[in-house]
């Protein structure tokens, strides 16, 4: 196949560990690479407070500074990254192009999807009317405007708990509003959160309703054990009940499985060959920074085989 300058080897999109990592990797091995990422590079991870279970960083590291770190990392090697948001990838022969929204087109040989995934909401009454008014999904954005507030955190996972605990440093009480008797949160998270004594366990409780004048000021809850209804008053209500991944724009194009994340095999290749996935988009049981690295990781040399193939 003739080589045309104006055609990317692989183009990245999604700018989060794991796109980020699989652009260091292609840069380093000289494929021409562009990532295309939607606001900061970092992704979900910049909305984290603190990083304490990514090896090497022994003291931890703040989400805006890792990302940061490999935002350089990344540019250091060649990786070209410009802001934009694709609506559709279709296929030219091997060709593989992206339209961005302003209209756009970009031309690869190879695309590695690294969209992640977005908060999942709680579709719950007032959930919309007061997002941004007491109603938020990242404690890092938010969580200084809620000085000695009562709050509520619902969820019990790692996202939920730790977020809890990281509010504590400005809230009153937050209020862990969980539907069922039992974190899913990893032990040590866990084990802070029940030694944290601004923090108070609501069991078994779903929100049928959150409630305010211009701001949030109670949630409606339903015990699903006993049916019985109470009101909690809070000034603010972080929603940390999982997430649903960016793959509206692949319309088709890939196979997903049946939450819509992208299936994949070992060597992260997806149903089209030439285009293949990393991180949080990708169907998979472990959803960690690490895991995104390695798929980052693997994604790239998937790509540069698959690109040696077809010069052949
Ligand atoms: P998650 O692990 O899927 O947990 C979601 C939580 O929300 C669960 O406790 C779930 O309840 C609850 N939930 C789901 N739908 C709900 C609904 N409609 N109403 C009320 N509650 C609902 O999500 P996550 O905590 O955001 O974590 C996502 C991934 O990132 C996970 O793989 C997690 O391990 C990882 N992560 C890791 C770290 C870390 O290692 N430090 C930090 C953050 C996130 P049930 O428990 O009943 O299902």
């Amino acid at each position: 196949m003739q080589d045309l300058p104006d055609i990317y080897d692989v183009i990245i999109i999604g700018g989060g560990p794991a796109g980020l990592t699989a652009g260091i990797y292609t840069s380093r091995a000289r494929l021409k690479s562009l990532l295309i990422g939607k606001g900061f590079a970092g992704g979900q991870v910049t909305t984290i407070e603190w990083i304490e279970n990514y090896p090497g960083f022994d003291e931890g590291i703040s989400g805006i500074e890792f990302s940061q770190r490999m935002e350089r990392q990344a540019k250091k090697f060649g990786l070209e990254i410009i802001q934009g948001s694709v609506t559709e990838i279709y296929l030219h022969d091997e060709i593989k192009r992206i339209v961005l929204e302003e209209g756009e087109v970009h031309e690869a040989k190879a695309v590695i999807l690294a969209t992640g995934a977005n908060p999942r909401p709680l579709k719950v009454e007032g959930e919309e009317q007061y997002r941004g008014r007491g109603v938020s999904y990242c404690a890092t954005c938010d969580g200084a405007f809620f000085k000695d507030k009562k709050i509520a955190v619902i969820g019990g996972g790692n996202s939920a708990v730790q977020e809890a605990i990281f509010l504590t440093k400005f809230a009153e009480v937050v209020y862990i509003v969980h539907r069922r008797d039992q974190l899913r949160a990893t032990g040590i998270i866990q084990e802070r959160a029940f030694a944290n004594p601004k923090i108070k366990f609501i069991w078994n409780s779903l929100v049928e309703k959150i409630d305010g004048k211009d701001t949030v000021n109670a949630l409606f809850l339903k015990n699903v054990e006993t049916g019985e209804r109470s009101q909690l008053d809070v000034e603010g209500v972080f929603v940390y009940i999982g997430y649903n991944p960016n793959t509206g724009f692949l319309k088709g194009l890939v196979t997903l499985d049946e939450d819509n994340y992208i299936i994949t095999d070992e060597e992260m290749s997806t149903s089209v060959p030439g285009i293949f996935a990393a991180g949080d988009v990708r169907a998979k049981s472990l959803k960690q920074i690490t895991t995104a690295v390695g798929d980052g990781a693997m994604a790239a040399v998937s790509a540069e085989k698959y690109i040696s193939q077809m010069k052949r």
